[in-house]
Formats: C-alpha cells, sequence, structure tokens
C-alpha cells in the first residue's frame, strides 16, 4: 500500500512563477552565489530544510498560548518535559539555533589545538572548532567513499582510525568526539547503533566525552528500524532515546527534527560542564529558562519533538525521498546511495564530465537547475571543501562533486517534486551545454556562504 502523510493541508503560501530572464537576471545579480538570490524569486526552494518545514496547526495553537516570563515559563516546562523525555540529559540549556549550541558547547570543552573527530563535522560546527584554534578532523568510514554503494550505515564513524587516533601521540589531544546523525556533510547516510555503541566505549577506555550532533535524530532512528535488524519494529522514539543514552551530551539544531522555524538545544550530563555552558549560555544567549528563544519556539519544538516521531510522517517522509531518487535516476542522474530521508545528493561530477573539479560542476549544475526551473540547491564538492590559493584558484579538489537536493519538512507535494525531476531530466539530456564557473571572491571560513562567481 502507498504510504501517505499523515496529515492535511489547511494553510498555504503562494511559491513565485519567474520567466528565464528573470532568472538570469536575479543569479547574476546574485554573484552566482545561491545564498544571495532573494527567496521572492525561487520557485522551488531545496537550499535548506532547515527551519523550512510546514508548522502544524497544533504548533501554531501551542505558540499562541507561549508564556513570555522572563524567568521559569510555563513554555519552558513544556518544552523541557519533551526534551527531558527524548533525551534523558539532565542539564539541558535551550538556544536560538544549532550553531550556538555548538560555540556554547565547543568552547566549554576545547582550546587552540586540541582535536574535535567526527563522522563529518557540518559547516557550521566545523567553523565552531577552528574559532576556538581546535583541529576539526574528519573520520568517515570507508564504506563513505564509495558514492554508489548500497551499504546500509554510511555515515558511520571509521572506529579503527578513532582507536588508533584516540590510542596515538595525539590521542591526549583529543577534546571531543562528534558524531553527527544524520551525516549532513556526508550524503545525508546514517549512523547505526551499533557505530554508536562503539564509539561510546572507545570514549570511555581514552576517557574523551562523546557527543551527538543530533539534527535529525528521527530520521536517523527511522533509519536503524528500516536497515539495522535489531532494532526492526522499535518505535523512532525508543531507537532515537536510546541512542542519546549512548553519549555524554549533545548539541542539535531544532530547525529540522523539532520541524520548528527556530530552536536547539546543548544537553549534557556532566554538572561541571554544564556550569561553564550555562555561565556562557546566559553572558550570550539568554537566560537559562529560554536560551535565544521565544516562548513561540519553545511551544513549537515541544509539539513537534512529538509529530517528529510519528512512523506514519517518517515513513511517508522516506517514500518521498525515495520516490524522487527514482525518478532522478530515470532521468539519468546518478545520487549518493542509498538515498536517505532529508535530501538527495547528485552526482554532479560524473553528470558534467566535461567540466574539471576546476570549473565547479557541482555549482554549474546547481546554476542550471536554478536557471532552467526556478529550483534552488547548493553545491557540496570543490567550492565547499576544495582547498584554493590567493587568486582564488582551486588547488585541491574535494573527492566528489555533489549537489544537494534538501527536502523541507510538510512542505512540497510530489507534483512539486516530479516537477524538480522533468528539470533535471532536461539538463540531464544536453549536459555539455551547461557552462563552468569561475570564482571571483571568496573568504577563507565559510566560504561557500559569501561567495562571488562568474560564467568562465
Ligand atoms: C543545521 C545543522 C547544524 C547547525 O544548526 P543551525 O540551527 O542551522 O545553526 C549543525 N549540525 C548539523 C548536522 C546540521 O544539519
Amino acid at each position: 500500500m502507498k504510504s501517505f502523510p499523515p496529515y492535511r493541508v489547511q494553510v498555504v503560501r503562494e511559491i513565485p512563477i519567474t520567466t528565464r530572464p528573470e532568472r538570469e537576471q536575479a543569479l547574476s545579480e546574485a554573484g552566482y552565489n545561491m545564498f544571495d538570490v532573494p527567496a521572492g524569486k525561487v520557485t522551488i526552494d531545496l537550499l535548506s530544510d532547515s527551519g523550512t518545514g510546514a508548522v502544524s496547526a497544533a504548533q501554531e495553537a501551542a505558540a499562541a498560548a507561549g508564556d513570555r516570563s522572563y524567568a521559569g515559563s510555563d513554555s519552558y516546562y513544556r518544552f523541557r518535559h519533551a526534551v527531558d523525555d527524548l533525551t534523558g540529559f539532565p542539564h539541558i540549556f535551550p538556544v536560538h539555533q544549532g550553531r550556538a549550541a555548538e560555540r556554547i558547547l565547543f568552547s566549554a570543552v576545547l582550546a587552540p589545538g586540541r582535536i574535535s573527530l567526527s563522522n563529518t563535522h557540518f559547516d557550521t560546527t566545523r567553523a565552531n572548532v577552528e574559532l576556538l584554534g581546535a583541529e576539526a578532523r574528519d573520520l568517515p568510514c570507508a564504506e563513505a567513499a564509495d558514492l554508489d554503494s548500497m551499504d546500509p550505515f554510511k555515515g558511520n564513524i571509521d572506529l579503527a582510525k578513532l582507536e588508533e587516533t584516540l590510542a596515538g601521540p595525539e590521542g591526549d589531544r583529543v577534546g571531543q568526539v562528534l558524531v553527527t546523525i544524520t551525516n549532513n556533510g556526508g550524503g545525508g547516510q546514517p549512523v547505526s547503533m551499533a557505530n554508536l555503541k562503539a564509539v561510546r566505549e572507545l570514549c570511555r577506555r581514552f576517557g574523551v566525552p562523546f557527543f551527538l550532533d543530533a539534527a535529525r535524530f528521527a530520521e536517523n532512528a527511522w533509519l536503524v528500524i528500516q536497515r539495522e535488524p535489531e532494532y526492526a519494529g522499535q518505535t523512532p522514539k525508543a531507537v532515537a532515546q536510546q541512542a542519546f543514552e549512548l553519549a555524554d551530551g549533545c548539541v542539535a539544531s531544532l530547525k529540522k527534527d523539532a520541524i520548528s522555524p527556530m530552536g536547539a538545544i546543548v544537553g549534557v550530563r556532566d554538572p561541571e560542564l554544564a556550569k561553564r555552558c550555562e555561565v556562557n549560555l546566559i553572558a550570550t544567549e539568554g537566560f537559562r529558562t529560554y536560551g535565544g528563544l521565544g516562548a513561540h519556539d519553545l511551544e513549537r519544538v515541544a509539539q513537534g519533538l512529538r509529530e517528529v516521531v510519528n512512523p506514519d510522517y517518517l515513513r511517508s517522509r522516506t517514500a518521498e525521498a525515495a520516490h524522487l531518487a527514482g525518478l532522478v535516476n530515470e532521468a539519468g542522474v546518478d545520487i549518493v546511495q542509498p538515498p536517505g530521508i532529508h535530501a538527495l545528493y547528485l552526482n554532479a561530477g560524473r553528470l558534467l564530465q566535461h567540466i574539471p573539479p576546476s570549473g565547479f560542476p557541482g555549482h554549474a549544475l546547481a546554476c542550471e537547475m536554478y536557471l532552467a526551473g526556478g529550483i534552488r540547491c547548493v553545491e557540496l564538492g570543490s567550492l565547499y571543501l576544495g582547498e584554493f590559493d590567493e587568486e582564488h584558484n582551486l588547488v585541491s579538489p574535494a573527492p566528489f562533486e555533489l549537489v544537494r537536493l534538501a527536502i523541507p519538512r510538510r512542505t512540497y507535494t510530489e507534483a512539486h517534486l516530479e516537477y524538480v525531476a522533468d528539470v533535471l531530466a532536461t539538463i540531464a539530456k544536453n549536459p555539455e551545454s551547461v557552462p563552468q564557473y569561475r570564482v571571483v571572491e571568496a573568504p577563507p571560513l565559510l566560504r561557500h556562504f559569501n561567495l562571488k562567481m562568474r560564467k568562465a
């Protein structure tokens, strides 16, 4: 039986329909940087699944009833109840979004010269490690290097390399191990519970704290249920609870799997660490019972955390991503296999073989999708991960040239996604017509947000 979303549409928002000349002008005025294209010129926005999901009537009703008291508001206690029930961490701090959580937690555990080990640090996560003078080192599992392999847990951290690093000469410089579930920087692939358990054991043995970057805890739990036999038949909430139980703490953007426009948490077990986080929180984000959040967002989070673990929701969202993956493959475009949930990662390097990494095939495909169909998405290739010299020439390419199509939660219908696949099919029929790009301006940190490009 075909799965379907366990909700119906109640409020809608019109989307802009533009002409090709309008899009050419908008993209050129944006310096060919997708982040600088006004949303009013975007028809289907697959730039991010962060804060872009549709809120439910229940979330909005709760938001309207939010209590804005400065300290100890009713909204805080409802938020705490939902977060405690899921994570079990004794110390929870609300913050405005994931990167604030990263800054607060990392500045309490890292320092110049320390190392953060991860399956893959997400972009802001890496930036927050590096801003502290620490080193962000990615140890993805070997299976992740084969984009076509159907291995079920390509988000895993490489346990052998993790042990080698912890036991080696740099071991005492490791300040934290951070596992990202699902691995957003690594194709949106899930991490198995077996992998998390093994990380926990290694971290215990070497006395290093183990944290989760748990932005997509529910989607990871759902994929564990589908792909890790020991967990088949369990509920998404139960699996997520077990994952949090393994860790010493977490940072989690709640703009993803709490289906909230804003919000994040820091969660920790250690009371001393909690104290250090709390001082930083109060000085920079807000009092401990609201962090950087308004009462409405505390309420939306509390309700969203209940809705996101609904198996019918996760089943239909997974089916939606799989449906798009099937259409994209029929269109002749390869993706990072197997498809995850929050995004598809297109293999632009393989599609646009006439463009070398220095001409940025991923960026070229993203630009073409916008020009051809008003679809916004973003490159995850050499522009994002490569190394550049002072003149902005690419000196060391990324291992893959990918484009991420993020799928906002509860936002687009199947017809929208079929339109995306149609646009991609048109491009794939004539890939040689897609031009290359050059970098005009590129800052050293968080480069892809602030680029200026031009056609080569
Ligand atoms: C989105 C995200 C973050 C940062 O969260 P924001 O709420 O966008 O600041 C950190 N890690 C991962 C894995 C993410 O997906």
